[in-house]
């Protein structure tokens, strides 16, 4: 059966790019410890330094500005650990519609209050100005796009409002980065968080990119790697692929826009065969690769076990790290009810994704569709 793979936003397929520039680092009978003197270590040192060109130029940064780190998950846990840590008293601010690697502070930090959003899934300007007003807050953090709806933040406001307060502000860029364009210098973002594999880079790794806000936030300590800033060997395989990963995705932008055109015609599609859907963050700007939506009647669970029969890999509201599907915090925080919020299916697009992949998905679910109307 041909499997067609409709989850980039879990993690996009490896690059071939990525691939060949690992394969190039992990040969049999060679270490490349990048914090050795000698000839080997100075490879690794070399294929780092290239690679940190390549994620910085991603992002409108300057290599100095790059730590490279496990993922996006350090990199939010290092910056909300950072700051409850250095200023208890102050409140961390994060918007309702955070992954959970930033919206875990809600339990295990002290002084975290959320910004809400809107119907669309956008975050509130006006009530995070009132927060702000109302509280002395170290930090605003909030995510560039959704990783289930694809809605685009108001990133430059809220980053303006920020500062206006004396706040400094962080900026989960997971699933936007190599996406849509992102300037870490006209945004103003003072920490900027990014992943490998939302790219087609390996998993296991991803880049914090500090701003010129003078802050050195640490979360792993030991070594000098990283400019003390991240200890632990570096994973010279994984930066590199990262790296490559990265060039790939700014030379390629304009496959990124063609995905709009194919995310436009797949929700034109699902409206003619299922006249009750919901799309959700339809008015909302959104990223071109995603489409999330919602169906009376439909389970999301069994649903993707109906797709997966039919070779087609997609993912529910919120991928839930157990396997299990629960319904999704974001669409809740939308103001959607709970049968809505465990009803939703995601199409996430990347860049192996066809037109006929599509077409596949909408046969399959056309299907399941029809079984439970
Ligand atoms: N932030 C967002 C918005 C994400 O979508 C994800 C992964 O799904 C993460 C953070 C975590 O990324 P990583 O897998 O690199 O730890």
């Amino acid at each position: 059966m041909e499997r067609i793979y409709l989850d980039y936003n879990a993690s996009a397929p490896l690059l071939p790019e990525a691939w060949e520039a690992m394969a190039q680092i992990l040969q049999p009978e060679t270490a490349y410890n990048a914090s050795s003197t000698h000839h080997f270590g100075r490879i690794g040192q070399k294929a780092i330094n290239d690679a940190r060109l390549k994620v910085a130029n991603l992002v409108g940064a300057t290599p100095n500005q790059v730590i490279f780190n496990s993922g996006a998950t350090e990199g939010n846990n290092t910056i909300l650990n950072h700051f409850s840590k250095s200023y208890p008293d102050d409140t961390i601010l994060i918007s309702a519609i955070e992954h959970p690697s930033i919206s875990y502070a809600l339990n295990h930090l002290n002084n975290v209050k959320t910004i809400p959003v809107d119907k669309h899934g956008v975050i509130r300007v006006d009530a995070l100005e009132e927060l702000l007003q109302n509280n002395k807050v170290s930090l605003v953090s909030c995510m560039f796009a959704n990783n289930e709806t694809g809605a685009i933040q108001n990133v430059s406001d809220i980053s303006e409002l920020a500062h206006k307060h004396g706040s400094l502000f962080h900026c989960d860029a997971a699933q936007a980065a190599g996406r849509i364009p992102i300037d870490i210098k006209d945004k103003s973002i003072d920490f900027l968080t990014i992943s490998s594999h939302k790219i087609g880079g390996p998993q296991g790794v991803g880049a914090l990119i500090i701003g010129i806000c003078g802050q050195s936030p640490a979360l792993i300590f030991g070594g000098g790697q990283e400019k003390y800033l991240r200890a632990g060997t570096q994973n010279v395989a994984g930066i590199t692929a990262f790296g490559a990963a990265s060039e790939y995705t700014l030379k390629n932008t304009s496959k990124y826009k063609k995905l709009e055109q194919l995310r436009d015609k797949l929700e034109h599609k699902l409206k003619e065969i299922s006249h009750d859907i919901i799309i959700h963050s339809e008015e909302a700007q959104r990223l071109p690769n995603t489409s999330l939506f919602s169906a009376k009647g439909i389970n999301a669970q069994s649903a993707l076990m109906a797709l997966d029969l039919e070779g087609i890999a997609a993912s529910g509201g919120s991928a839930c790290s157990s396997g299990s599907i629960n319904p999704s915090d974001t669409l809740k925080a939308m103001g959607l009810n709970e049968e809505i919020a465990s009803s939703a299916l995601r199409v996430s697009m990347g860049w192996a994704t066809k037109d006929s992949d599509l077409d596949a998905f909408l046969c399959a679910w056309e299907k399941l569709y029809s079984r439970i109307k």
